[in-house]
């Protein structure tokens, strides 16, 4: 499948698209984990990332574009995607568009995941991450800890809060979210792509997008 999802911080695309992965083999193509990635590497995308990211800030439109057109070119894409914080302003939908068009890539659709902002603030601030970024796990102290207090299950390594989940910066990222972002819904929903999802659990999400793209 080949699709976008959309919602705040904390709202769960993460886990979701992990969980799609698993339907059909499509893969996981997150913004913020392959921003995270070069900047634990110090490359040049990685120290030009690095201020915005850490401040809660959007990172700049060409450099995300940069990203991407590399990205969706890959052979691993052929099978499906499923794009993960990306796009985050109206500019970057406009140039996927344009991209996609250029690529003859079709979507098949976005989904709208909604969780109310109480939900999201719960879970921003009890949200731990693991370290290594091949693994990019992720936790949650009250609903989802690890077997082993502060280790990632599945690689050993340690897990943290990162550092734009510090309450300051989480409400930068749903300010950011609420003006830059929130609009991307009304432009897919003029597209004829849009899916809105409600469902609590992220079980609950995975079944209504697959049931969405298999019907
Ligand atoms: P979350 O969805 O929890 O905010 P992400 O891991 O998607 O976190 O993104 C972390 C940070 O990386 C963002 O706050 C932003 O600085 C940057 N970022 C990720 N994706 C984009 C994007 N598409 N455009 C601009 N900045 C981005
Ligand atoms: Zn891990």
């Amino acid at each position: 499948m080949r699709l976008i999802l959309l919602g705040a911080p904390g709202a769960g695309k993460g886990t979701v698209a992990k969980l799609l992965t698993q339907v059909d083999g499509s893969v996981q193509i997150s913004t913020g984990d392959i921003l995270r990635g070069a900047v634990q590497a110090g490359t040049a995308l990685g120290k030009k990332a690095e201020a915005f990211m850490k401040a809660g800030d959007l990172v700049p439109d060409d450099l995300i574009m940069g990203i991407m057109e590399t990205r969706l070119q890959e052979p691993d894409c052929a099978k499906g995607f499923l794009l993960d914080g990306f796009p985050r302003t109206i500019p970057q939908a406009e140039a996927l568009k344009a991209l996609l068009a250029k690529l003859g890539i079709k979507l098949d659709v976005v989904a709208n995941i909604e969780v109310p902002r109480q939900e999201i603030l719960n879970r921003l601030t009890t949200r731990r991450t693991c370290v290594n970024t091949e693994c990019q796990a992720i936790y949650n102290v009250r609903s989802q800890p690890p077997k082993v207090e502060g280790v990632c299950d599945k690689c050993g390594s340690p897990i943290v809060q990162r550092d734009d989940e510090t309450e300051e910066a989480i409400s930068k990222r749903l300010d950011t979210y609420d003006e830059k972002t929130s609009p991307l819904i009304e432009f897919y929903r003029k597209e004829g792509l849009l899916l809105v999802v409600d469902s609590p659990s992220s079980e609950g999400v995975v079944a209504a997008i697959t049931a969405r793209v298999s019907g």
